[in-house]
């Protein structure tokens, strides 16, 4: 069990690379850490070219300094394994270690995880790396976690060398025992793909036209887990060596590559890297939407925010900086779904090399004439103040259902319509948000109990127990409300045939016949509670079974029939939403299913951000945010409640200035009800 104890208060810090600089600048490094409120550094990361010069002679003085030198600063440390990115020398002694892309491309040095997850030479250099690391450092009073490797499968989440494709037969071989299973479950009675022996099977590369979709996603289902299998290589190591020493390695939030739900159960604690683009004007929600995924993730247990930039990054077109006030506010919000710790990319922005444009805590400028430094300072000093914060939950009545294999499933080719799932996603998340609820996510076979409402925005794939676990939600009393082209396919990728809607249709009351795919700029309309709201993208026909309709549609060939539709089901209810609905129209269809549910919400306008977090002791925390660069808030709150953590009277009007952040702590749970919040 991971205990955040074993951290002095609230983790504040960045990743730290002094080997980008001389060594007169260490000592410098550690005072000024001390000056931030700096208490953990993740070290380490990219040095394996400097700890192994030469295939297995291994350089540790350097690093052994640099850890003494923090541990006397009083800085803890979360080491690295170094095994992000193996050094030229390996790459060019092994060339087919170098990964090979889906047209048959072997990468070349230059970048950074240049590595296939399959090779023997690869696994035995990071085995050999991650065992002398943890040997050397098992005893070192500064080590208080492990860093393992470094955002798998940002860049290469898909290698298709020879030493894959015969993973990927055994995998398939685990997995359907028989050459006939495979053949059935991938459907290759279609274009005369049946294959006869294992040994014909390949990855899905680059082919005259689109690839076997079973063989697509059983590709993605087998890298997820490949990558997986090179991470808990290190991690048995570190166990094996350091059983008291907690390890986890940084995700990405909703990384298309790697199913981070079967991945976080070999975390003792999640990790996240969040880079949200701080010049849209939504990048609250953004960030508010990996910071929840990132708690469930880890069960609800409190997690790391392991990267994020001061300011600016330097990967996008054009790369907005953090405004004065911004970066806190980020803060406060990760603070507020959950983090237990505010780490970032990099302690020093680089003088040299591909991220030197990326901001840093001491920045190019150094330290007394800059911005950045007076903020990262403050909020070190702040963060003090705020330990009281790591014993507090976040309770939510409100799942989002998400699933990397439907995600993977919906993004193979050959679709009605492209569906980009996260963009849509974000829609049913921020109406969520704007009527005051604390989001979960849950993949499906997961734990529904808590939840009052379960929201499916998009689950095309969906197997009969998942439809089964949905079914048992409603008849228990639970209220569910799915999206559009839900329950197509099963989780071989096979249509549920006899109307679309699957294993939920006699929950839902209703089946699909088939959908009306919108052109880019062609709408329809429908009538929802008695107004006329423009529709985009996608409208199913649906035929009613049992359901009622909520809303109609006004015109093309289903003119009158449902859009939205309402069905009681065992003591809850199931509603289904067959279009793409405007924002305050698919906000209103939520407000329903909300009161249906006996579920308290609010109304916030875009810019402002409201959690509720539980404290041991029944009191709890109201963390509003305002995240507008001009514009003012101003709330209206229950009385009884303190400013926290300063104490005093909050009173029951409140003004936020802009990027302004504002806790309240109250002796009681606070209905969401009666929270009002409204803009200048
Ligand atoms: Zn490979």
């Amino acid at each position: 069990m991971f205990d955040i104890r074993r951290f002095d208060g609230v983790i504040y810090g960045a990743d730290y690379n002094p080997e980008q600089w001389p060594r007169e600048v260490w000592p410098e490094d550690v005072r000024l850490m001390g000056e931030a409120g700096v208490n953990l550094v993740s070290l380490g990361i990219f040095s394996w070219a400097l700890l192994e010069r030469a295939e297995g002679e291994f350089t540790f003085e350097w690093l052994d300094e640099v850890m003494d030198l923090l541990h006397a600063g009083g800085v803890d440390v979360n080491l690295a394994t170094a095994t992000a990115s193996p050094p030229p020398w390996f790459s060019l002694k092994y060339p087919d270690s170098r990964p090979v892309t889906v047209d048959g491309v072997r990468l070349e040095v230059g970048g950074r995880q240049l590595y296939c997850p399959s090779h023997p030479a690869l696994r035995e250099g990071v085995a050999r790396l991650t065992r002398a690391v943890a040997t050397r450092y098992a005893g070192h009073p500064a080590l208080k976690l492990w860093h393992i490797n470094n955002e798998y499968g940002c860049h290469i989440d898909q290698c298709y060398c020879e030493h894959c494709a015969r993973r990927f037969r055994a995998w398939l071989e685990a997995r359907y025992v028989t050459i006939d299973a495979l053949n059935d479950a991938w459907g290759t009675a279609f274009w005369s793909q049946r294959y006869t022996d294992w040994a014909e099977i390949q990855p899905p590369r680059r082919a005259p036209t689109y690839a076997n979709p079973t063989q697509q996603l059983d590709w993605r289902r087998f890298s997820s887990d490949n990558i997986l299998e090179l991470h808990t290589l290190e991690r048995g190591i570190l166990t094996e060596i350091t059983p008291d020493v907690p390890a986890t390695t940084n995700f990405l939030g909703f990384l298309p590559g790697l199913d981070y739900f079967r991945w976080a159960q070999e975390e003792d604690v999640v990790s996240l890297d969040a880079y949200p683009d701080p010049g849209q004007p939504d990048s609250h929600l953004e960030a508010g939407m990996v910071f929840d995924l990132t708690r469930s993730l880890g069960g609800g247990n409190r997690w790391i925010l392991m990267e994020q930039a001061t300011s600016a990054v330097n990967w996008r077109t054009r790369n907005a900086p953090k405004a004065p006030g911004q970066m806190r506010m980020l803060n406060h919000l990760a603070l507020a779904k959950g983090a237990s710790g505010i780490m970032f990319f990099q302690w020093r922005a680089s003088k040299a090399g591909a991220e030197k444009f990326h901001s840093g805590l001491v920045q190019h400028v150094g330290t007394e004439r800059s911005r950045v430094w007076r903020e990262v300072t403050a909020f070190g000093a702040e963060l003090k103040t705020l330990t009281p914060l790591l014993d507090a939950r976040v309770p939510a009545r409100v799942a989002v259902m998400f699933d990397w294999h439907n995600w993977w499933a919906l993004n193979i080719d050959s679709k009605p319509g492209v569906i980009p799932l996260l963009p849509l996603l974000g829609r049913w998340y921020a109406a969520l948000r704007t009527l005051g609820q604390n989001v979960d996510f849950v993949a499906p076979g997961g734990d529904l109990g808590g939840y009052d409402v379960v929201v499916l925005p998009n689950l095309y794939l969906m197997d009969d127990t998942t439809g089964a676990d949905l079914r048992a939600f409603t008849e228990r009393g639970g209220h569910l409300i799915a999206g559009y082209f839900t329950g197509v396919v099963d989780g071989q990728e096979h249509i549920h045939l006899g109307g679309y809607g699957g294993p939920l249709r006699d929950v839902l009351g209703l089946w699909v016949e088939e959908w009306d795919v919108l052109l880019p700029g062609q709408t329809n309309t429908a009538t929802l509670n008695g107004a006329q709201v423009t529709v985009t993208d996608w409208c199913d026909v649906l035929h009613l079974d049992g359901a009622e309709a909520v809303a109609t549609y006004d015109g093309r060939y289903y003119a009158g029939q449902a859009a939205v539709t309402r069905h009681a089901s065992g003591q809850g209810q199931a509603w289904y939403v067959g279009t793409e609905l405007p924002a305050d129209a698919l906000r209103d269809v939520l407000r329903g299913v909300l009161d249906g549910a006996g579920v308290p919400h609010t109304l916030l306008p875009a810019h402002a951000d409201l959690s509720a977090s539980a404290l041991p002791d029944g009191t709890q925390l109201l963390h509003v945010l305002n995240a507008h660069p001009h514009e003012t808030l101003t709330l209206t709150v229950p009385s009884g409640g303190t400013l926290f953590p300063d104490g005093g009277d909050a009173g029951t009007r409140i003004g936020l200035p802009p990027y302004g952040v504002t806790l309240i702590h109250y002796p009681y749970a606070v209905q969401i009800s009666d929270v009002q919040v409204s803009g200048t």
